[in-house]
């Protein structure tokens, strides 16, 4: 192990972005074989290269500014998934909805019975079943 310790000194090795390349080469391959269209796997080479290139690439700054990119471009999508993946932890212990005079989104324990509701926004009081 001694030589590849020696070998990838002074390379990027592999973050974020290497992996998603690898991960669409993966399921360019998987489609292309599913599908049975040659085509696909042939396209699923070009982000396998790149995925090495950027892993054995010398030029440190450059391959983390590629990084940084792509981690602001995907930031909306991974919050999506993180709210997406809390709202149903949440939905077993809360229930949301909205007020029904500013429509701004709320939510309440459930279990808690019929319960008068102050909306913090507009500050409308209703009664909500939970
Ligand atoms: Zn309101």
């Amino acid at each position: 192990m001694d030589w590849l310790k020696k070998f990838m000194t002074g390379r990027y090795g592999g973050d974020q972005l290497s992996n998603a390349l690898l991960l669409l080469s993966l399921l360019l391959t998987l489609v292309g074989r599913l599908t049975k269209i040659p085509l696909l796997i042939f396209i699923s080479y070009i982000p396998l290269g790149v995925c090495f290139f950027r892993v054995f690439s010398r030029n440190i700054s450059k391959r983390s500014m590629e990084n940084y990119k792509f981690a602001m471009f995907m930031s909306p999508a991974y919050s999506w998934l993180k709210k997406t993946q809390n709202n149903i932890k949440e939905s077993k212990t809360h229930t949301r909805f909205k007020c029904p005079n500013c429509k701004s989104k709320l939510r309440l324990p459930r279990g808690k019975g019929k319960v008068i509701v102050t909306c913090p926004k507009c500050k409308t009081k209703f009664d909500k079943r939970t």
